[in-house]
C-alpha cells in the first residue's frame, strides 16, 4: 500500500509539473499575443430598459491562441495578473477600444464603450494619463468611454480607488461599479465615489424568478442607486421572465444572452443595423 501511495504521489507530482509547464509557456506566449495580433475585443450590447435601443457596449477581451483556439479572459487574465503584465494588456485594451470607437464614429455609429479594469491597473499611477493619451490620439470624447471596476476591487483599497475615480472623473471618463452585490461595500462610501453606473451581478439576476430574496435585493439596489443618481445595469439577463421583472423594478439598461452574446466588432455592426428596433 505504501508503495502504491508513493507511486500515485509521484504521478500527482508529475501532473502538477505538466500543469506548471503549461502555465509558464502560456504566460510566455501571452506576453507576445498583442504584438502578434492574437488579442481581440468582443462587444456585448447594453440594451435600454425602456425603448430597447443600444447606447453602449461592453468590451470583453479574447485571445485567439494559435494552438488552443479562442480563449476567454478567465483562462488568461489571472496569468497576466500573476506575472505582472496586466497593465501592458490593459494598455492594448484601452488603445483598441478607442481605435474601434473612432472607426465606428467614421461610419456614423456613435456608441459608448465600457472597458474592464483590473486591480493592478487601478494601482497604476499613470492610468489617467494612459486613458487621456489614448482618447486624444483617436479623437474620442471622454464621455463616450466608461470604465468598469468590480465592487470588490474598488473596496480593496478605498483611498486608491477614490484617487483614481476622481482623476478619471476630472478628465470626463464615466465610471461603473461592476458585479455589485458580491463585495462588501460601505454604502456611505459608495456615495463618495464619482461613479455613474452600478451593475447588478448576474447571480441576483439568475435567481430573480425563483427567489423572493433576490427580487427584494435587486429592488433595494435599484432604489438605492437611483437615490444616489446612479444608473443601474443588470448583467446576465437570459430569460424573458428576468427581463420583465428587471424592467418592472426600474433597471435602466439590460445586458445578457437574451439580447446578444459578446461578438466581434464587424458582427456587432451588422447586428445593430439588422436587429436594432
Ligand atoms: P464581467 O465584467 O462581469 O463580464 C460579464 C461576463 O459575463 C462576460 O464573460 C460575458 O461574456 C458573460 N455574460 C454576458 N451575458 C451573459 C449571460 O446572459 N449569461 C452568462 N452566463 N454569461 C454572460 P467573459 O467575456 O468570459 O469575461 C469574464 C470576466 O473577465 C469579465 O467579467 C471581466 O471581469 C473580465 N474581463 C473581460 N475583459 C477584460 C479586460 O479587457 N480586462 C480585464 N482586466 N478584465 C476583463
Ligand atoms: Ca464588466
Ligand atoms: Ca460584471
Ligand atoms: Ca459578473
Amino acid at each position: 500500500a505504501k508503495r502504491a501511495g508513493g507511486n500515485s504521489y509521484a504521478l500527482f507530482e508529475a501532473r502538477m509539473d505538466v500543469d506548471v509547464h503549461a502555465q509558464v509557456s502560456l504566460q510566455a506566449e501571452l506576453r507576445h499575443a498583442a504584438e502578434r495580433g492574437e488579442l481581440a475585443l468582443f462587444y456585448q450590447p447594453k440594451v435600454d430598459g425602456r425603448g430597447g435601443q443600444i447606447h453602449s457596449v461592453e468590451a470583453l477581451l479574447r485571445w485567439y491562441h494559435p494552438q488552443r483556439g479562442l480563449l476567454g479572459p478567465a483562462q488568461f487574465i489571472p496569468l497576466a495578473e500573476r506575472f505582472g503584465f496586466i497593465t501592458q494588456i490593459g494598455q492594448w485594451v484601452i488603445d483598441e477600444a478607442c481605435r474601434q470607437m473612432r472607426e465606428w464614429s467614421e461610419r456614423g455609429v456613435h456608441i459608448r464603450v465600457a472597458i474592464n479594469l483590473s486591480a493592478q491597473q487601478l494601482r497604476d499611477v499613470d492610468l489617467v494619463g494612459r486613458l487621456d493619451r489614448a482618447m486624444r490620439r483617436y479623437g474620442i470624447d471622454p464621455s463616450r468611454l466608461l470604465c468598469e471596476i468590480t465592487e470588490s476591487v474598488a473596496m480593496e483599497d478605498i483611498e486608491a480607488t477614490q484617487r483614481v475615480f476622481e482623476g478619471l472623473a476630472r478628465i470626463g471618463v464615466f465610471l461603473s461599479i461592476d458585479d455589485f452585490g458580491t463585495g462588501y461595500s460601505s454604502l456611505s462610501y459608495l456615495r463618495q465615489l464619482p461613479a455613474k453606473q452600478l451593475k447588478i451581478d448576474r447571480g441576483f439576476v439568475q435567481d430573480l424568478e425563483t427567489s423572493k430574496d433576490a427580487r427584494a435585493i435587486v429592488d433595494a439596489v435599484v432604489q438605492l442607486a437611483h437615490a444616489l443618481s446612479l444608473k443601474v445595469v443588470a448583467e446576465g439577463v437570459e430569460t424573458e421572465g428576468q427581463r420583465a421583472v428587471l424592467i418592472s423594478l426600474g433597471c435602466d439598461e439590460l445586458q445578457g444572452y437574451l439580447f446578444a452574446r459578446p461578438m466581434p466588432a464587424p458582427d456587432l455592426l451588422r447586428w445593430m443595423l439588422d436587429d436594432a428596433p
